[in-house]
């Protein structure tokens, strides 16, 4: 790129991504709030409204690590439950199952403790599983539902996460994965241009003293597939019904498909 990135070698990219997520872990939240000014939370929010989720669904999140995505899962189960239990609906308690899927003890261990701190410690629905979205441990065809935010970018063969998320899902499992992607609109493009390149990494070395590694990550959402790119992967896998939704102009996109 016109920043002169070098290309980074496999391990080295794994051991950068690995750096990334054990320095922040502690003040990982933070940092995504400073980063995003705060977007995250609604962008997960509506990813979590794509999936539709529903009492005693089976779902997998992967590169879950902190829980984002899986209390919203939960809280939005847990929500249609009341509606249906007011309107004498619910007879059984469904049995609801939320994987939380990560590579990095650190991330799942904030996760965990986040899950205490709400009263959730103790929650049957959710299980925390260190795992890598390339070799996942579940069985076919297991899963109602897949979430991945912000963490196929970090995945060394993308290929072979995205073939492991339709191996897992049932028949009419749905596929959700929320990600930063490519701004094309010119004049915000420089913006964002601007900000990821030299006020990111600045917040790196700021909150988490680590700047190369936030280098990094920018540089890795320049390297990720564009929009129609990645959807043209998800395609491949064997999803159907593949689409996207661009958020802030492309800042982030949520690709979603179905396994039919
Ligand atoms: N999904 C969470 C969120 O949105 O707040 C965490 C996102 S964080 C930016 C990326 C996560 O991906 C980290 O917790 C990291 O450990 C995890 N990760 C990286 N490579 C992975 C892999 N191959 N398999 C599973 N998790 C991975």
């Amino acid at each position: 790129t016109s920043f002169g990135f070098k290309e980074v070698p496999e391990e080295e990219k794994s051991k950068l991504v690995g750096n990334v997520f054990t320095s922040v872990s502690s003040n990982y939240d933070l940092m995504n709030d400073m980063m995003s000014a705060g977007l995250h939370r609604l962008w997960k929010d509506r990813l979590v409204s794509k999936l539709h989720p529903f009492p005693g669904m089976k779902h997998l999140d992967v590169a879950g690590g902190t829980g984002d995505v899986a209390f919203r899962v939960l809280e939005s189960i847990n929500s249609v439950s009341r509606r249906a239990m007011q309107h004498g609906l619910a007879e059984t308690e469904e049995e609801t199952q939320i994987y939380i899927c990560d590579i990095n003890p650190n991330m799942l261990n904030v996760g965990k403790k986040r899950a205490i701190e709400r009263g959730l410690g103790e929650n049957h629905c959710l299980h925390w599983i260190e795992g890598d979205a390339e070799a996942l441990s579940f069985d076919d065809g297991s899963m109602d539902g897949y979430t991945i935010a912000f963490g196929i970018r970090n995945v060394t063969r993308i290929e072979k996460a995205l073939a492991e998320a339709y191996r897992v899902l049932k028949r009419g499992g749905r596929f959700l994965c929320l990600e930063l992607s490519h701004v094309e609109l010119p004049i915000f493009k420089q913006l964002y241009d601007y900000y990821s390149f030299s006020v990111i990494p600045a917040m790196g070395e700021l909150v988490a003293g680590d700047r190369e590694s936030y280098k990094y990550l920018v540089e890795s959402i320049r390297r990720f597939p564009n929009q129609e790119a990645f959807a043209r992967m998800i395609v491949d896998t064997g999803f159907q019904k593949v689409e996207y939704e661009n958020l802030v102009g492309g800042v982030v996109a949520i690709h979603s498909g179905l396994k039919l």
